[in-house]
C-alpha cells in the first residue's frame, strides 16, 4: 500500500482548479472550471487532517465519507475512492460541480476554521467520479433481486425522482418515471445552465438508468395527460417528486409588459437552445438577451444563473437588483464573484417600484426601464433577518428592455391540478409527509425533494430520494407479506369449506 501522506495542509496551499478567463468563458456555455490533473488531485486530497470528528461529513446532507475517500485519493487509490463516494451518493460528480460547498462541507472543514483554507472537497469529488466514468469503473445498474411483480410510479425525473428510481430498481422493482418534459433531469437539465453543469454529465446518468431497466415516460404531465388516480391504480406505490415551479411575482406595476419574463422560462429557453432544439421565443428575441439592457430582480442562485446567461447571450448590459445587501443575499458568494468577474453590475439594497414602457407607437407595451428605490436594512423580523425598507426620496431609473424576475418559487397547486382533494398539503402548498418515512396521508403515496422541503438543493433532493426509496421498499415488502397472509387465510377458509 502506498505510504499515507495526509495532513499536508501545513505546507501545501489550497489550490482550486483554475477557472477559465472571464472574457473567454463569457463566450460560451461550457463549464468555467478546468479539471485537476491526477497529481494535483492527490496533492489537494492529502491536505485533509483526517479529523476525529469530520465536520465536513457532519454537514454533508448525504453524510458522504469524505475523509475516507480523500485518503484513498491521496494514496492514488482512485477506484476505491470512487466506490466509497458512490456508496452514499447517486450523483457525486454532479454534487462536486454544483453543491454550495462553501456553505456545507468546505465551509465547515476544520482546517478552514484554523485559517489554512478548506480542503477542496467538491473539486476532488468531481475529479474522482469523472475519472470513474472515463476509466469505465461506473458499473451498469444491476438489480440484486427480482421484485418485478410490484411496480412503482415516480412523478418527476429530477434528482429526487431519479435517485429514488435507481435505489428501487437496484432492489428489483419495476420502476416507471413520468415527467412533463421531453428530457429527464428536472432542474439539472433545464434549470441549471451549462456553465455550472454541462448537460452530457446529466444525460449519461439518465442513460445509465434507462439501460438498467427503468421505464421513462416523457412528455406526460400528471393531472393533464394522466390522472393522479389512474397512476395510483397502475402502480403499487407512487412517489411525488415534482419540485416547485410557481414563480413568485414582483407584484409591481408593469409586470405584464412585453419583455418582463419569469426566470425559469428564460433559463429553459437557453438550455433548450444548448441542446439544439427549436426555440421560437428565443429566436424571436422574447427570451434572448442579445443586444438588450437586462435587469434581473432577485439575489438567489437562480438570479445568478440568469445574469450569467444574459452575459453569454451578448446583452448590452446586465444588472442584478437585490433588496438586501451582499452579505444578506441567499445566493452563493462564489457565484456572485463569478458573475462580477464576467461583467455583471450589482445594485444591492434596491427594489423595483414599477416596470415602465412606451404607452403608444410601435413599441407600445414593451418594457423600457425599471423604476426602483434604494432600500436600507431595518429591524430584524421574526426570523431574525433584518427586513429591508425603502429609503424615502431615493427613486432612480435603470434602462431595461428585458427584465427577468428571479424571486423564487412556490409549489404548484397539486390538490386542484390533480383533483386530489384528499392529499394533505402544508399551508405553503408543499406535500405533507411523515418526516421519518416521507409517506403522505394516502396509502402507498410518498413524496420527496423540493415538493416536500420547498426550493432547496440538489444534494437534499438526492438524500430524500434515497431515504424515500428505503421507506417505499419497506412498505412494498410489508404489502407482499400482508397479501400472502390474506391469501393463505383465504385458502384455509376454502379448504375448510370443502
Ligand atoms: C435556476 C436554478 C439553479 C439552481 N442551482 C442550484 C445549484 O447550483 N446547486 C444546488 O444544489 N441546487 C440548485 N438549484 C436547486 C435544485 O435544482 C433543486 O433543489 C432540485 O433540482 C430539486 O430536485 P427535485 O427532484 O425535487 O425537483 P426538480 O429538479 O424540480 O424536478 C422535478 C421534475 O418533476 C417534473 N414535474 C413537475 N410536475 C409534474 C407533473 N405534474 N407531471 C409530470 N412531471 C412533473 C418536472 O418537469 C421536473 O422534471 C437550482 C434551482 C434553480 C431553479
Ligand atoms: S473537516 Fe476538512 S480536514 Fe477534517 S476530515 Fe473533513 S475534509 Fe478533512
Amino acid at each position: 500500500m502506498a505510504e499515507t501522506r495526509m495532513l499536508s495542509f501545513i505546507h501545501v496551499e489550497q489550490d482550486y482548479p483554475q477557472k477559465r478567463k472571464a472574457k473567454a468563458r463569457a463566450q460560451d456555455f461550457d463549464e468555467i472550471s478546468q479539471t485537476y490533473l491526477l497529481a494535483k488531485a492527490e496533492e489537494q486530497a492529502s491536505r485533509c487532517s483526517q479529523c476525529g470528528v469530520p465536520f465536513c461529513q457532519v454537514h454533508c446532507p448525504l453524510q458522504n465519507h469524505i475523509p475516507d475517500w480523500l485518503k484513498l485519493a491521496a494514496e492514488g487509490r482512485l477506484q476505491e475512492a470512487y466506490q466509497l463516494s458512490n456508496a452514499t451518493s447517486n450523483m457525486p460528480e454532479i454534487c462536486g460541480r454544483i453543491c454550495p460547498q462553501d456553505r456545507l462541507c468546505e465551509g465547515n472543514c476544520v482546517i478552514e476554521q484554523s485559517g489554512h483554507g478548506s480542503v477542496t472537497i467538491g473539486s476532488i469529488e468531481k475529479y474522482i467520479t469523472d475519472t470513474a466514468w472515463k476509466e469505465g469503473w461506473v458499473e451498469p445498474l444491476l438489480p440484486v433481486a427480482d421484485r418485478s411483480g410490484q411496480s412503482v410510479g415516480i412523478i418527476g425525473a429530477g434528482p429526487a425522482g431519479l435517485s429514488a428510481a435507481e435505489q428501487l430498481r437496484v432492489r428489483g422493482y419495476e420502476v416507471h418515471v413520468y415527467d412533463r418534459h421531453d428530457r429527464a433531469g428536472g432542474l439539472l437539465t433545464y434549470g441549471i445552465p451549462g456553465f455550472k453543469l454541462e448537460k452530457p454529465v446529466v444525460m449519461r446518468r439518465v442513460e445509465r438508468l434507462e439501460a438498467g431497466g427503468i421505464h421513462f415516460h416523457m412528455n406526460v404531465e400528471v393531472g393533464t395527460d394522466l390522472s393522479f388516480a389512474a397512476l395510483r391504480e397502475r402502480h403499487d406505490a407512487v412517489l411525488i417528486a415534482t419540485g416547485v415551479y410557481k414563480a413568485r411575482a414582483a407584484g409591481v406595476a408593469g409586470s405584464g409588459l412585453k419583455g418582463v419574463v419569469p426566470a425559469l422560462s428564460y433559463l429553459i429557453a437557453s438550455n433548450r437552445k444548448g441542446f439544439g432544439d427549436a426555440v421560437p421565443d428565443y429566436d424571436s428575441g422574447v427570451l434572448n438577451a442579445a443586444g438588450r439592457h437586462v435587469v434581473v430582480v432577485g439575489g438567489g442562485d437562480t438570479a445568478m444563473d440568469c445574469v450569467r446567461t444574459a452575459v453569454r447571450q451578448g446583452a448590452a448590459s446586465v444588472t442584478c437588483m437585490y433588496r438586501r445587501d451582499r452579505a444578506n443575499m441567499p445566493g452563493s458568494q462564489r457565484e456572485v464573484a463569478n458573475a462580477g468577474e464576467e461583467g455583471v453590475a450589482f445594485r444591492w439594497l434596491a427594489a423595483p417600484l414599477a416596470f415602465e414602457g412606451a404607452a403608444v407607437g410601435d413599441e407600445a407595451g414593451q418594457v423600457r426601464s425599471v423604476r426602483a428605490v434604494a432600500m436600507r436594512l431595518g429591524a430584524a423580523d421574526a426570523s431574525g433577518r433584518r427586513a429591508p425598507e425603502p429609503e424615502p426620496g431615493s427613486d432612480f431609473t435603470l434602462p431595461a428592455d428585458l427584465v427577468v424576475n428571479a424571486l423564487g418559487f412556490d409549489p404548484e397547486d397539486l390538490v386542484d391540478d390533480w383533483e386530489a382533494g384528499e392529499l394533505a398539503v402544508t399551508r405553503w402548498g408543499t406535500v405533507r409527509t411523515d418526516p421519518r418515512t416521507l409517506a403522505t396521508n394516502l396509502p402507498g403515496v410518498f413524496a420527496a425533494g423540493d415538493i416536500v422541503r420547498g426550493a432547496s438543493l440538489v444534494v437534499w433532493a438526492i438524500r430524500e430520494g434515497r431515504d424515500v426509496a428505503d421507506a417505499m421498499h419497506a412498505w412494498l415488502k410489508a404489502r407482499v407479506s400482508g397479501d400472502k397472509v390474506r391469501s393463505d387465510e383465504k385458502l384455509r377458509g376454502e379448504r375448510k369449506a370443502a
